[in-house]
């Protein structure tokens, strides 16, 4: 027997919908690529996507077209998701810090019929549109006197392309299975591999993104997402904000500590995301100008490990919570966060912190394991690392135009090593492409990296495994030193006794003036390998 509910699909134009019935006169505010905040209302958000939705079908689009973006966190780029996914075309967005290669080649691979960009990007646009035949109209994402003076066929300014446009569109009834956006891993190795995100997926990723022990976001919240909107979807806060009727604020290309700061005061900010190198960058900020964040309760880590360092000084020295969350493109990304249980609460500061540096838990939606190299379950003892399966109704099922599929019995596997206490509680301790693996036993990296970051001196670090004629592989330290900071190689190594075991402390330590990152701002251990090609572990004594 069925049940006799209503049957609505789960779109992504739904929550656009809902957020100008009931939250019509809640803002979103942008730093622009022009220069001045914009600021506007989710009531005129919706209605200039029904505009864009209206001009995007006069070029062309239709159900299944891909349409990229290449555009910072900013209202434009908030009302082309709407409008492309709502139409039933897919938003496709990409990185724009790849390289001008990895770009057309992306563009290519997705065979985007439209592109719309920031005007940041001109150069870049101008260097690839030769390259890249599918695109038919490309797209700057500003107003006519801002107009960038290049060569490039069918250039549309979208100001004048919305202005002439109703403003009346109904979102078609889309099939909720139906791909709503795509976005490309970063592809340290090999080639990119697109994830093609479906209405429901993004939907019930939203839905589960707001719960208390995730992130918690409600209709009293304003929201920042650092993280950008060209990977994974600004771990989908474009969708979960105005499904809870949160105030939205778009940094644009200010992601430095100083402009973020200006930005959470001046808005009241509540609640922001980004990656461990945007919450240093405002730690230093307050640091060297001795300011305080009045407004912000909860600050959310993850797309790295999160340095314990770094959550301390936070939590010490301004009061903020920093909360760990892990996740991937695969995931949409939402993996776990970590948010306390009741029975933690008692716990004293040395043992909840020991909690608190852990990735977190999963939200309902999303089941993980931990597995032996034969595929067998692993405890949940927080101490047994593994191999970690996910599956879960975000969870990716086959890649963008690839036939083969990367599920094992019905698991994905991440690729990271992890161990899970009964609770849940996840711990990554490495890539398994990362992890060391010294007279045959595992070294974490992310270990031997945390205690390097807790160093007065050391302002960022990344260990390697090194191939080594008696261990086969020992773990080699590079490390940046902080600004006018000291700090020999003796010192470094002091510094992990009685930290880790004794094989644990690394063979050496390097020092250089900066660490390669991916275009996602992970370490690229890809390029340091490369980079170190003629290093030689130092001569026995
Ligand atoms: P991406 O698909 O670019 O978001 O990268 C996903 C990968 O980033 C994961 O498989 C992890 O290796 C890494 N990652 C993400 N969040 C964390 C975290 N909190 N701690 C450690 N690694 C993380």
């Amino acid at each position: 027997m069925q049940g006799k509910m209503m049957n609505q699909p789960l779109i992504v134009s739904s929550i656009l919908e809902h957020a100008e019935r009931y939250h019509g006169d809640t803002e979103i505010v942008s730093q622009t690529v022009e220069g001045p905040i914009h600021r506007y209302t989710y009531a005129e958000a919706h209605k200039r996507s029904k505009q864009a939705a209206n001009a995007l079908l006069k070029l062309g689009a239709d159900t299944g077209s891909r349409i990229a973006t290449l555009a910072w966190n900013n209202f434009r780029h908030f009302e082309l998701y709407y409008a492309i996914s709502g139409i039933g075309a897919i938003t496709h967005t990409v990185n724009p810090r790849l390289f001008p290669e990895q770009v057309s080649w992306i563009v290519n691979d997705a065979e985007d019929q439209i592109l719309c960009f920031d005007t940041s990007f001109s150069t870049l646009i101008e260097s690839i549109a030769p390259q890249c035949p599918s695109v038919k109209y490309w797209i700057a994402m500003t107003n006519r006197d801002h107009m960038p003076d290049i060569r490039v066929p069918n250039l549309v300014c979208y100001e004048d392309l919305i202005a002439s446009e109703s403003e009346e569109f109904t979102w078609p009834r889309l099939d909720e299975n139906s791909a709503s956006s795509l976005c490309y891993t970063s592809g340290t190795t090999g080639n990119p591999k697109g994830v093609l995100y479906s209405h429901r997926s993004t939907l019930l990723h939203a839905l589960s993104s707001a719960l208390p022990d995730a992130m918690n976001l409600s209709g009293r919240d304003v929201v920042l997402p650092v993280v950008p909107m060209f990977h994974v979807n600004a771990w989908g806060l474009p969708y979960t904000a105005p499904l809870v009727g949160a105030k939205l604020v778009f940094p644009g290309d200010g992601m430095d500590g100083e402009s973020l700061y200006q930005l959470f005061e001046s808005e009241g900010v509540t609640f922001s995301a980004g990656v461990p190198t945007v919450w240093l960058g405002v730690l230093q900020h307050l640091r060297n100008s001795g300011s305080k964040l009045s407004t912000v309760e909860r600050m959310i880590v993850g797309g790295a490990a999160c340095p314990p360092a770094l959550m301390q000084s936070f939590r010490d020295e301004y009061g903020i919570t920093i909360q760990h969350a892990w996740g991937m493109t695969e995931l949409s990304p939402l993996g776990t966060v970590n948010t306390p249980k009741s029975k933690h609460l008692g716990l004293d500061d040395e043992e909840r912190f020991k909690l608190d540096i852990k990735q977190g838990r999963p939200p309902f939606g999303i089941d993980l394991k931990i597995v032996d190299d034969n595929g067998n379950e692993l405890p949940r003892d927080g101490q047994t690392s593994g191999d970690l399966l996910v599956r879960g109704y975000w969870v990716i099922d086959q890649y963008y135009n690839k036939d083969d599929s990367p599920l094992v019995d019905g698991w994905f596997p991440t690729g990271d090593v992890a161990n899970q206490d009964k609770d849940g509680y996840l711990q990554i301790t490495d890539r398994s492409k990362d992890v060391i693996k010294s007279g045959g036993e595992w070294i974490s990296s992310i270990e031997l990296e945390n205690i390097a970051m807790s160093h007065a001196a050391v302002s960022e670090a990344a260990a390697l495994g090194l191939s080594h004629d008696k261990w086969d592989e020992r773990p080699l330290l590079v490390v940046v030193r902080k600004a006018g900071q000291d700090v020999s190689r003796e010192e470094i190594l002091a510094h992990y006794q009685g930290k880790v075991a004794k094989f644990c402390i690394p063979e050496d330590v390097i020092f250089v003036d900066e660490i390669p990152h991916t275009a996602t701002g992970k370490v690229s251990k890809v390029t340091l390998r490369k980079q170190l090609s003629d290093y030689r572990w130092p001569a026995p004594k």
